[in-house]
């Protein structure tokens, strides 16, 4: 196999040998390896000085067999229509797996949005709703938000769908801000769900959670919780985080000997899950340039940040110690390095499951919408535990009974979900 570094064509090779494994019928798989529709557009926003600056927006619809696409809007400097061709058609996987009655779908812009004042991220965020309005509805395609975007941008999204509609449309966008159409608990939602899947792939390999170490990439939205839960549910130590700081253009990875405090921690990181490290300095943490979270003696390692990070080069610093990799982040394992993983018998929990904990409590946050009548935050993530708990268990017996690497199990599984909802549509 060519090895590839396009996330989309990784997510077409990795279903590629599934649906042959699967022996998909040639139609349905060249259907399935494609998404459905796609938009590219043109944003014109207003930027503070007074000037126009245009930029470059996607939304890809994958899927919409089990429902109604899903997913995120990056807002991210290398962003491309392929990275988001990818990134949508994971989704579709990920709804299937965690059996939510939703398709696949995402969307992107080409920016940093670090480079944006307030107002100017409030102008691309409502000229993106602007030109995907048409296309997208509680019913037809709900986006949420992902790396570079927060709360705060989907409720200015939402307002704008909600004008432009005519009205009140809070099942537009999910991942709002509590108070602004919001569910408790989604913040908190991906990285818990990662550490749900964490302890059922520990109860099935009989580890002892309380005795283990992890390494985190990235210090993010899904890294922080994922690093609160790996403490204070699973009672182990995570012992590094590691995260991009885009003023030196540099990785840092950030440690201490006795297991660092990830709320603290993310007392002093910025929205874009910059750490001060000046102050981490000055609490006793260790600072190294570059990638050292990958090479960490851990039992655990917790990439959260983007695609493409465990790769070829990478995957042969990572310790003998590690026998559990949970992919918090999107794709961040390429086909070269799974091969290498496999041969040494590292279990993994891959992307669409582990981190399917975001979309189910947005699938949540849209069910409340529909009722107009709001869950606890305890109610919201006991249904998470469950959903995380009962996707763990379906790709877990996929795995034994088909005797494949766990990735391959949670694509059996998805791919069967999808093309039987494609069946009972008539659609194949
Ligand atoms: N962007 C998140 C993901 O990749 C969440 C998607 C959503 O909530 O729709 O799963």
């Amino acid at each position: 196999m060519k090895a590839t570094t396009n996330a989309f064509q990784m997510a077409q090779q990795q279903f590629d040998q599934v649906a042959e494994q699967l022996k998909l019928d040639q139609q349905v798989s060249d259907y399935l390896r494609w998404p459905m529709r796609e938009f590219s557009f043109r944003i014109p926003v207003k930027m503070d000085g007074g000037d126009i600056k245009i930029f470059n927006g996607f939304r890809v619809q994958h899927n919409d067999a089990i429902g109604p696409c899903k997913g995120g809007i990056r807002f991210h400097p290398s962003e491309t229509i392929d990275t988001v061709r990818a990134l949508a058609t994971w989704m579709t996987w990920k709804c299937a797996v965690a059996d939510i009655p939703l398709g696949g779908g995402k969307g992107g812009v080409i920016v940093d949005p670090a480079t944006l004042t307030n107002t100017e991220k409030e102008n691309l965020c409502r000229g993106y709703m602007q030109k995907v309005w048409r296309n997208i509805g509680p019913r037809r395609d709900v986006p949420a938000p992902d790396v570079g975007t927060t709360p705060q941008m989907m409720g200015w999204m939402m307002d704008e769908y909600s004008k432009l509609s005519g009205e009140y449309t809070p099942g537009v966008i999910t991942g709002k801000p509590v108070g602004g159409g919001g569910s408790l608990g989604r913040t908190e939602a991906t990285g818990l769900g990662v550490i749900y899947t964490i302890r059922e792939a520990m109860k099935r390999l009989k580890i002892d959670p309380s005795k283990t170490t992890a390494s985190i990439q990235g210090f993010g939205n899904v890294a922080q919780y994922a690093a609160i839960g790996f403490t204070n549910v699973l009672k182990g130590k995570v012992m590094a985080v590691s995260y991009w700081d885009r003023d030196d253009r540099t990785s840092y990875t950030i440690s201490h000997p006795k297991g660092i405090d990830a709320v603290y921690l993310q007392s002093i990181t910025n929205q874009y899950g910059a750490i001060d490290k000046e102050k981490a300095k000055s609490t006793g943490y260790e600072i190294e340039e570059g990638t050292g979270w990958i090479s960490k003696d851990v039992d655990v390692l917790i990439p959260a940040a983007i695609e493409g990070q465990i790769n070829a080069e990478t995957v042969e610093m990572i310790s003998d110690k590690v026998k559990i990799i949970a992919e918090g982040a999107n794709g961040p394992t390429t086909l070269e390095a799974d091969e290498q993983l496999k041969k040494r018998g590292v279990f993994m929990v891959p992307d669409f499951l582990c981190n399917a904990g975001g979309v189910t409590v947005s699938y949540f946050e849209s069910v409340q919408n529909d009722m107009n009548y709001y869950w606890s935050k305890e109610e919201v993530l006991q249904k998470l535990d469950e959903k995380m708990t009962n996707a763990f268990r379906s790709v877990y017996d996929m795995y034994e009974k088909e005797r494949v690497f766990m990735r391959d199990a949670a694509y059996m599984v998805a791919i069967s979900r999808v093309v039987k909802a494609m069946q009972l549509r008539g659609w194949i």
